[in-house]
């Protein structure tokens, strides 16, 4: 099914660049026309796309550039996804937070395990996480905060994937671990600077470095208006959970003076520009949907995580009011599946279920399989501002690519590529996938086991660590 040859002198100009030639598969690219190839072929050159078409144009145009030809047998190819919403750091943390409220979650589960972690923690969580994420498809996340960035860095380097990442940042707010309140907000500024400078744009190109709010209760008005300048002149991101429950709206109206919630409040001081990703956006009105949309802020979407825990967002007036909103997971222990195929298959069907006319039923017109597929590649790459690179197979883009294989008992007959993709695909179809024009799973095969392992007994002291006890609810012999 592979051929390699060596062709060095017919090769580009430089004899070191690699190329390959994909071919025989349904090439599902999303692009702006939403083209789909029966028969198609990609040409990579390096880290990039060099052509895109009809398997029979590229061979002929490419063949003999090309060291490597790999014959794909009518699998589809699709860009890679982007999950942007994830707490790489949290992935040790799963199960530790199932069936319980949102501040029990926060205050006596996840900020205990948060406080407590080391670098080496976040650096093993950061590759336990970006492995599950890589077997669903994931080439791109956009890390929603946590506390070692360079962990997060080291392991994201390792795994070949993209990412922007996120220091959790808090310089208010009550209930919060000891270590965590004696932050400033210079310091909360400083510190994330000096991780820009250290791993913005490094593991050759595939690491950014955004700013991060954890959430409004805890920030300082003085902290989201440095964050928005800094974030600004910097050129980059800025990720913050955004109206998760109506308790966090409750607390903006009785503390910031305004009529309605965090949305509002951001408004108003000027906080919204196109450059946050706003994570959730479950508490919101429509005058919000509007500020929203017209300052062209990003919004991810975190079905299961939203279902567990905070409630339905109005995706569908967002996007029907031209936002962009993308997919997440969440962290492990919000969804314990860090899988964005998953989420593509519940955004799906949330969004149907929870648009109820007035006579009661349901609406199964709502985010259509291609919205939904739009919302896992394309607009998941707009959402970390990083769309004139990837999120689409086109050429000048990066080889950033997903092979799924659909000939299995779960997508079985293939009668709308589109719809199988979103309705009826599972994890385990994603059998390779391409980031930066390196293969980081080939077969289903990723790093070494021993990781999984190391991660166990990582969790377990970590947890020690922390003084969290979790109930015994089988009896376990
Ligand atoms: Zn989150």
């Amino acid at each position: 099914m592979e051929k390699k040859k060596n062709n060095s002198s017919s090769s580009s100009s430089n004899s070191s660049t690699m190329t390959t030639i994909l071919h025989n598969a349904v090439i599902v690219t999303m692009d702006s026309e939403s083209r789909v190839f029966r028969n198609g072929a990609v040409f990579i050159e390096h880290d990039r796309i060099r052509a895109v078409g009809q398997s029979a144009d590229i061979l002929q145009q490419f063949l003999l550039l090309a060291h490597q030809i790999v014959d794909l047998q009518g699998q589809i190819l699709l860009p890679g996804f982007v999950n942007t919403h994830v707490h790489s750091s949290q992935q040790l943390a799963r199960g530790i937070a199932d069936d319980v409220d949102l501040m029990t979650w926060l205050h006596d589960r996840i900020w205990p395990y948060e406080s407590n972690m080391t670098e080496e923690d976040s650096y093993i969580s950061t590759l336990l996480c970006g492995i599950e994420l890589i077997h669903s498809g994931v080439t791109c996340f956009a890390e929603a905060g946590g506390q070692h960035v360079t962990g997060m860095a080291r392991a994201v380097e390792l795994l070949g994937l993209r990412a922007c990442l996120v220091e959790s940042i808090m310089d208010s707010g009550e209930g919060l671990p000891v270590s965590w309140a004696v932050r400033t907000t210079d310091d909360c500024i400083q510190s994330q600077k000096e991780l820009y400078e250290k791993h913005h744009n490094t593991a050759d190109g595939r690491i950014r470095v955004w700013f991060g709010i954890r959430q409004i209760m805890n920030s300082t008005e003085r902290l989201l208006l440095e964050t928005r300048d800094t974030a600004r002149e910097l050129n980059t991101g800025i990720n913050m959970h955004v109206a998760e429950i109506p308790y966090e709206n409750e607390l903006v109206m009785n503390t910031r003076e305004v009529d309605h919630g965090t949305v509002t409040y951001l408004e108003k001081i000027g906080f919204l520009r196109n450059n946050l990703l706003s994570a959730h956006a479950v508490w919101i009105n429509d005058s919000e949907i509007g500020f929203l949309s017209r300052a062209g802020v990003k919004v991810s979407h975190c079905p299961a995580a939203a279902m567990r825990m905070l409630g339905f967002a109005p995706i569908k007036e967002m996007l029907n009011l031209g936002i962009c909103v993308s997919l997440g997971t969440d962290g492990a222990p919000s969804n314990n599946r860090m899988s964005i195929v998953d989420e593509m298959y519940l955004a799906s069907l949330i969004n149907k279920g929870c648009e109820v006319f007035a006579n009661g039923t349901t609406d199964p017109t709502a985010l259509p399989a291609e919205t939904v597929l739009r919302m896992a590649s394309i607009n998941g790459a707009k959402t970390v501002l990083w769309d004139d690179e990837i999120g689409s197979l086109e050429a000048g883009k990066k080889a950033d690519m997903v092979v799924v294989d659909p000939f299995s008992w779960s997508m079985i007959p293939v009668h709308d590529c589109i719809a199988n993709l979103v309705n009826c695909m599972r994890t385990e179809n994603v059998v390779s996938v391409m980031c930066n024009g390196q293969w980081i799973m080939k077969d289903k095969k990723i790093l070494n086991r021993a990781i999984l392992s190391a991660a166990k007994q990582v969790s377990r002291e970590l947890l020690e660590r922390a003084g969290i006890k979790l109930p015994n609810r089988m009896n376990v012999l």
